[in-house]
């Protein structure tokens, strides 16, 4: 399908639009310098989108034709419309065009990017209240009432602790420390985590640690120089707890060492496939600071667990919360997938019944979201998506927590996800994770080490975001380790710079 453009390049926006109706689709971009040479272009499947700037007004105008069908939409302003008001309403006529042609609706609407809680925050910043954030959600960006509310909800739950953030300073920061590595595939995971079953894999293990160590002690010293302070540490994967306790101890003791965790607010480990947990492993991590694990039974049906490759059951899901709670976490997060393959409403609704039952602190809601380099597909070969009722069981799931207690505290989005619909991580109220809330509303600096960790550099104040990237594998991170650490060097000068 071709998309025109005249007087605009938008193809961002509109692109991201476009993937809602057609997410299976490659899009021809055409960039034409007015409206009569881009008429030419219309033939065949297309969506002609065009901005027409004169001295008296700006029309904005989407054409768009599918199979024959037609349908247009056009604004007109007595004034010159910025750019990023044309983006926005670019998107909506495109989004109304297309919700014609093929009865498809999306309940965020034109909110396409990762993090719509970003606008509550936006508008309750310029003193909007909860009814006028509703109607500018809804009249601007098409969102569907049941969003608005969970998108408010989530910003109520992170006020308080966003304060806190603020008032920790602008040296404060968040520290990633990245396993990537499991103990086996899963058929959906989109990450480049390793299955450590393979013997090269695990013979990259000691060596990774060893640099790990080295990168931790490196970026500590740049911290303890320009007076950061730590106010988080996440340990994430893959699946951290594919290490051994020893292993994890000698990385946890060297981040000990390297970083002033005095004042920090958590400590969490991702102990996510319950087939690496231990006690031995649980009660190590929990001798030396860790307050929060994450175990991640997915779906608690044995069926769909082998529909998905994950090589655990929910029995020992059940072991391993238990091992947890006898190690003493008093935060145990559990991470579900709404539509994984062979899921049905009914088993979905048993999974969060049970576990709401077990009374994790937190309960993490991810929509599946299958990216090219997954080994599922979920193109059904006539362009777009298998049908999925995953819908239903996020608004089960809302529901269903709320009821419960649970507060919605983080949420973000994905592409490719099932309904376009997002992630939500729920939390009994004081159980909120802080790293979660930071990395997603991109409040603090999180210092990232370990294959495959971005370093994300914040200056709020001139709303600057920088990033440094880690090589990706393993492989790349032990070979190119010196001009890896090299790269952490940009860590001083940016401070330098803000100074
Ligand atoms: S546990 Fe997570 S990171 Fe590891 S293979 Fe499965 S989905 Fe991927």
């Amino acid at each position: 399908m071709k998309l025109i453009y005249f007087g605009n390049e938008f193809k961002y926006d509109t692109e991201a639009v476009m993937k809602l109706f057609l997410p299976a689709e490659r899009f021809e971009f055409c960039y034409c310098e007015d409206e009569t040479e881009a008429r030419k272009h219309c033939t065949g499947d297309y969506a002609l989108i065009g901005r027409q700037s004169a001295d008296n007004g700006t029309r904005l105008t989407v054409t768009a034709s599918i199979g024959g069908r037609t349908e247009s939409e056009y604004q007109d302003f007595p004034a010159p419309v910025s750019d990023d008001e044309c983006k926005i309403q670019l998107s909506k006529e495109l989004y109304l065009c297309m919700n014609r042609l093929t009865g498809i609706s999306s309940k965020w609407g034109v909110l396409t990017g990762v993090r719509p809680v970003k606008q509550v925050h936006r508008l309750t910043d310029r003193g909007l209240d909860r009814e006028q954030v509703f109607s500018e959600l809804s009249d601007t960006f098409l969102v569907s009432g049941e969003k608005c509310r969970i998108a408010w909800d989530t910003a109520v739950t992170q006020r308080p602790l966003l304060e806190e953030t603020a008032r920790r300073g602008a040296k404060s920061f968040g520290l990633y420390v990245s396993i990537p590595f499991c103990p086996t595939r899963c058929s959906y995971c989109s990450f480049i985590s390793m299955s450590a079953q393979g013997g090269a894999i695990k013979k990259l293990i000691p060596p990774y640690i060893e640099n790990l160590c080295d990168e931790i002690r490196h970026t500590g010293k740049i911290a303890a120089e320009l007076g950061l302070k730590a106010d988080s540490v996440y340990f994430g994967g893959g699946t951290p707890t594919t290490l051994s306790a020893a292993q994890l101890t000698r990385i946890m003791d060297t981040l000990a060492e390297s970083f002033d965790l005095s004042d920090i607010r958590e400590y969490t480990i991702e102990a996510g496939r319950p087939d690496t947990v231990t006690a031995e492993k649980l009660e190590a991590i929990r001798k030396k600071g860790c307050t929060r694990v994450s175990i991640n039974p997915q779906t608690l049906n044995d069926r769909v667990l082998e529909n998905i490759g994950r090589s655990h059951t929910t029995g020992q899901f059940y072991e391993a919360f238990r091992t947890a709670r006898a190690a003493g976490f008093d935060t145990i997060n559990t991470d579900v997938i709404a539509g994984l393959p062979g899921d049905t409403a009914d088993s979905f609704r048993a999974t969060i019944d049970g576990l709401i039952a077990l009374a994790p602190e937190n309960i993490t809601v991810h929509t599946l979201s299958v990216k090219r380099s997954s080994n599922l597909n979920m193109d059904d070969g006539k362009g777009g998506v298998f049908s999925n009722p995953a819908s239903e069981m996020v608004e089960y799931a809302n529901e269903k927590l709320s009821a419960a207690g649970y507060r919605p505290y983080y949420l973000y989005r994905q592409k490719n996800m099932v309904d376009n619909l997002e992630n939500i991580g729920w939390a009994k109220p004081g159980h909120e994770s802080i790293y979660n809330i930071c990395i997603m509303e991109e409040v603090q600096t999180i210092l990232a080490m370990g294959a495959v960790g971005s370093t994300k550099l914040m200056d709020l104040e001139n709303g600057r975001l920088e990033r440094i990237f880690n090589y990706k594998y393993p492989q790349d991170y032990n070979n190119n380790f010196g001009l890896m650490l090299k790269r952490k060097d940009r860590i001083r000068e940016f401070y330098a710079e803000k100074e």
